[in-house]
């Protein structure tokens, strides 16, 4: 039996890259919300609307798609789980990012990706992964380019933003 959490993994296979444009143009519109406050209000509630009704395990789709950026805290604490040096870490799991500098993860899909759609260094994951998709953060405004382009990897900043638009009357 579908669930929720297929209607909108399907809603957005299906709907994603169709509505890309339609969806960076309503996020860039909030820039000009009269209500930066109210928008966010909106954007964390329907945070935990999406993300109650989905199985990250059952998308993992950052996981497969996506290549973390990874700081200094956590290049330690991860080569310190794994019992590898730092320098044994980097040169096995991550490569210099190109665009921000820094390290990223290297393979896609990320290796530490268990075959249960679950991280295997889930409580030492990266800064990044546990604050993907940002969308429950304050400032939701001003990240247009980042929501815009995670409508197309993440089913649930796809989710948000649809409603959004449905609801933009409250702000
Ligand atoms: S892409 Fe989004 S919905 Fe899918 S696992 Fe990642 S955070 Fe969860
Ligand atoms: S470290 Fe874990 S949460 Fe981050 S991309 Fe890899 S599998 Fe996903």
């Amino acid at each position: 039996m579908p669930d929720q959490h297929d209607d909108i993994l399907r809603d957005w296979r299906e709907n994603a890259a169709r509505n890309e444009d339609r969806n960076f143009r309503f996020l860039r519109s909030l820039r000009m919300a009269p209500s930066e406050r109210r928008v966010d209000a909106l954007a964390g509630a329907l945070h935990q609307e999406a993300f109650a009704a989905i199985d990250c395990t059952r998308c993992a789709n950052c996981c497969k798609t996506m290549k973390p950026a990874l700081i200094e805290a956590d290049l330690k604490r991860i080569s310190r789980h794994l019992k590898l040096s730092r320098e044994a870490f980097i040169s096995t799991y991550l490569e210099t990012d190109p665009e921000e500098g820094g390290y990223r993860m290297r393979a896609l899909p990320c290796p530490f990706l268990a075959g249960d759609g679950r991280c295997s260094i889930y409580e030492h994951r990266p800064k990044a992964c546990r604050e993907f998709p940002h969308t429950d953060k304050k400032g939701f405004s001003w990240r247009t380019y980042m929501h815009a382009d995670n409508t197309l990897s993440c089913p649930g900043v796809y989710r948000i933003v649809q409603e959004m638009r449905i609801r933009r009357g409250r702000f």
